[in-house]
């Protein structure tokens, strides 16, 4: 279970899933019930604009990165990387590094900082929730004590992320095509969370239930706050 030299020990979960299952959704359903959510997008979208990381992506790909007031033409690394293998493996080597980085240094600074006063778990120990979309590849899967499978068949994902994104159909495919295959996110998680269209009244009912058994299991005879 992770734990600091210095503080409480956190809680961690991880949300997998495939693309428009729901993971954010989830992520903002557990923030509300007193989790403290870390957004890996979130934070790759910060080192992209970093200026050490953006000057290694001219380096790597060039100022066609660059769109004309300056800034980074994400849509045309995403093209990139995206269709080309190689692109995506010194793009990640490039980000990568840093984003893991930046979650070390806050799932540090919360265990450094004790109980969580938001936090559902006893004695306050903090709920953290990792959002990560490569979570498989990272290793933060390894340290999350409870990694929770986003669950929606592809026919509501496609149809979330067209309403949403405005992605054609076979982007999702293109995108999903470069990650871990969907049978083995749902093999190596540990629980499985429903999230079909349909089911949006039923998540947070869901999710507090999974609190209360983590209550339940991490509770000691002193707590009472569950
Ligand atoms: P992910 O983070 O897994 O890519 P998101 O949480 O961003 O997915 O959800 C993708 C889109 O689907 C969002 O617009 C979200 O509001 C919507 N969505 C999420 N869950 C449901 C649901 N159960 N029913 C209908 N739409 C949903």
């Amino acid at each position: 279970m992770p734990a600091s030299d210095s503080g409480a020990p956190l809680w961690i979960v991880a949300v997998t899933g495939g693309v428009g299952s729901g993971k954010s959704t989830v992520a903002r359903a557990f923030a509300e019930l007193g989790a403290h959510v870390i957004d890996a997008d979130a934070i790759s979208r910060e080192v992209v604009d970093s200026p050490g990381v953006r000057s290694r992506l001219e380096d790597a790909f060039g100022t066609a990165m660059t769109t004309a007031d300056g800034s980074l033409d994400r849509k045309a690394l995403a093209d990139l990387v995206f269709t080309d293998r190689g692109a995506r493996e010194r793009l990640d080597a490039i980000v990568h590094p840093e984003v893991r980085r930046r979650i070390d240094k806050e799932l540090a600074h919360l265990a450094a900082r004790g109980s969580d006063e938001a936090s559902p778990l006893p004695g306050k120990r903090p709920l953290v929730l990792l959002d990560i979309p490569l979570l498989e590849t990272s290793p933060f899967h390894d340290r999350a004590d409870v990694v929770l499978f986003v669950d929606a068949p592809p026919r509501d994902r496609r149809r979330r992320v067209a309403e949403a994104r405005g992605w054609p159909p076979e982007e999702l495919t293109r995108r999903e095509d470069s990650q871990v295959p969907i049978d083995e996110k749902r093999s190596r998680a540990h629980r499985v969370l429903p999230n079909f269209d349909g089911a949006e009244g039923e998540l947070a009912g869901n999710c507090r239930a999974l609190i209360a058994e983590w209550c339940a299991a991490l509770a000691t005879d002193r707590d009472t706050n569950c």
